[in-house]
């Protein structure tokens, strides 16, 4: 298989509504209550002419604070080993956690393309909040609502540029 696109993130920033929203299917379970165990979902889509693999992670297990953040570290580097472009969400409504500062050191290490998508982003007023996420080191971002829909036609266009 190839063309292979994960989204990673920590738990609660809308990584599966975003992938329910590209791929236009209800396959992945979306729960606001974070820790809860969830299997990784894979699913098949295309932009633009363009067939890709879409994988949303996030099946990471309650326990210790240690044991969430090495989950989510593993997750991370599991998608970097096995995806061809790199979704990194953030979500506007909580800022810079210290867990996406976990998560943009490891992906600040590979030389896969990372695509930082500020999610969360439902209205203009929202889009100057987005740019403390300049701040993880990353580059520029494509503001996203998951919700609405609004931005993800653009990251789409540019997702679609790095494969
Ligand atoms: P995940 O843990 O990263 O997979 O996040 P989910 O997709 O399960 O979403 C976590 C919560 O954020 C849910 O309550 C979603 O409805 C909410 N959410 C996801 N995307 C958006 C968005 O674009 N705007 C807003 N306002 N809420 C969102
Ligand atoms: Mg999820």
């Amino acid at each position: 298989m190839s063309n292979i696109v994960a989204i990673v993130g920590r738990p609660n920033v809308g990584k599966s509504t975003l992938f329910n929203r590209l791929i236009q299917r209800r396959e992945a379970i979306v729960d606001a209550v974070s820790g809860v165990t969830r299997d990784r979902h894979y699913g098949r889509t295309d932009w633009n002419g363009k067939e890709f693999s879409l994988i949303d992670t996030g099946g990471y297990v309650m326990g210790s604070d240690d044991i969430f953040e090495q989950e989510i570290d593993k997750q991370v580097e599991l998608a970097i080993d096995e995806a061809d472009v790199v979704i990194f969400v953030v979500d506007v409504e909580t800022g810079i956690t210290g867990m996406d500062e976990d998560v943009a050191r490891l992906l600040r290490q590979t030389e896969k393309p990372v695509l930082l998508a500020v999610n969360k982003v439902d209205n203009a007023m929202r889009e100057a909040d987005a740019v403390e996420f300049y701040g993880l080191g990353l580059g520029d971002y494509h503001t996203i609502s998951g919700i609405n829909g609004s931005g993800t036609g653009d990251l789409l266009d540019a997702l679609v540029e790095l494969l």
